[in-house]
């Protein structure tokens, strides 16, 4: 079987083609175009690629396409990409503008291009369907409930992925598998033995999610991806109240004050300097107050909420760093990690400053909890959903 995964943002349109047979998964292709202004035409040149290339013998040699859309209306989890997937994003399409509308136009063209694939969609608020209600509900009135106004977190591919990957590390094959079902089966019951997680995706974009025995009991990410931790561009936690506040204050309108929000705040509003951590950093190295106080308030904001998790699971079994920040940034996960040696976490500093961009324990060896770097990778669990979403459909037919 053979599954096209594509990764869309406002302008941009990378994919991946994988491969499933008989236990086999593999990646065999990938791609990505920039600068996009005709989706129907990245695709077909994608599709045309994979053809020449010999990845695909024909159209009909690809089985199905997996898509990691963001958030939708009232609808969540893995589904066929359809007519009620492309009306739920088009319905949040403010909340997710970068996203929601590249994906509800890349699903019907690919509809048109590959008229025989399966597309299946894969929400990025699926991880967090388990979640206590208590920490999904914002204390709103009902009304602003009931119009969609949640906790729904984001980065769900991510952290699901980590959660698999991290039981297999700390050798826990029965929380990997139950990781590996859950969309398809639903968690079933803990076991007896839990399993407690903290995983930090550190990156463009960064949330902190608790998850116990594979399940996430809470997110950093709220209604929107603009929300948690300061972001690169984008603002993270804010008070409420300061937005109709700036409107009356600064003398701009509601849109505006929501462009810099998401465009001129988070670690670049800070800083000054750069929505990338490399060159904070160097301007802080340099004696940049405000670079170093971009990156003190990011820390600041990981550990306010790894802390919080830790508190609600009753204690803590690892930490888990991942993306861009998370793989390559020594610096960042010393200062996370600073100071935790009354609560069971003691980092290796040599192993620390070793790994970069691949897997590996940077905790000492006899530290109580472990503190583990793992890169990512969203691509392959909506490819492997997809699979399992086609399987489950096989059967179920
Ligand atoms: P996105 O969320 O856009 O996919 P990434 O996960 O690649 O972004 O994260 C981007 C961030 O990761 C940047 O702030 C950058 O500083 C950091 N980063 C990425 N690669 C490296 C690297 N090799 N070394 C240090 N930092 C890195």
């Amino acid at each position: 079987m053979k599954v096209l995964v594509s990764n869309l943002g406002s302008t941009s349109f990378k994919y991946r083609l994988f491969r499933f047979d008989d236990g086999v998964e593999e990646s065999i292709a990938d791609g990505g175009y920039e600068r996009v202004i005709d989706f129907g035409a990245v695709i077909e040149q994608c599709l045309e690629a994979l053809r020449e290339q010999g990845h695909l013998q024909s159209l009909e040699d690809l089985d199905a396409v997996g898509f990691k859309t963001v958030l939708g209306k009232d609808l969540s989890g893995c589904v066929e990409a359809d007519d009620r997937v492309i009306a739920a994003l088009e319905g949040f399409r403010d909340v997710a503008p970068a996203h929601n509308p590249a994906y509800a136009e890349a699903i019907r063209q690919f509809r048109r291009a590959a008229p025989g694939a399966r597309l299946v969609a894969l929400f990025e608020t699926s991880f967090y369907r388990w979640m206590p209600e208590a920490a999904g509900i914002y204390a709103v009135p009902r009304s602003w409930h009931d119009a969609g106004i949640r906790r729904y977190g984001f980065h769900g591919a991510s952290h699901k992925y980590i959660a698999e990957r991290s039981a297999e590390l700390l050798d826990r094959p029965d929380v990997a598998d139950r990781v590996r079902r859950m969309y398809v089966d639903g968690p079933g019951n803990p076991p007896e033995k839990p399993l407690r997680v903290v995983s930090c995706h550190l990156g463009g974009s960064s949330s902190v999610t608790g998850i116990a025995s594979g399940v996430a009991i809470g997110t950093s990410m709220g209604f929107s991806p603009q929300s948690g931790l300061p972001q690169n561009n984008r603002v993270g936690d804010l008070d409420a109240m300061a937005v109709p506040f700036a409107v009356k204050h600064l003398g701009i309108d509601v849109s505006e004050a929501e462009r810099q929000l998401s465009k001129e705040g988070g670690l670049a509003g800070i800083s000054g300097v750069s929505n990338d951590l490399r060159d904070i950093k160097a301007a802080a190295t340099g004696g940049d107050a405000r670079a170093a106080l971009a990156i003190d308030a990011f820390v600041h904001g990981i550990r306010q909420w790894a802390g919080g998790f830790l508190w609600q699971m009753g204690g803590c079994d690892a930490v888990v760093f991942t993306a861009g920040i998370g793989e390559n940034n020594p610096d960042i996960r010393e200062a996370v990690c600073r100071g935790m040696e009354g609560v069971g976490l003691r980092l290796d500093p040599h192993a620390n400053e070793e790994v970069r961009g691949g897997e590996g324990t940077i905790s000492a060896a006899d530290s109580p909890i472990s503190a583990l770097v793992i890169p990512t990778n969203e691509e392959l669990v909506v490819a492997r959903e997809t699979h399992r979403f086609l399987e489950q459909s096989r059967i179920a037919g």
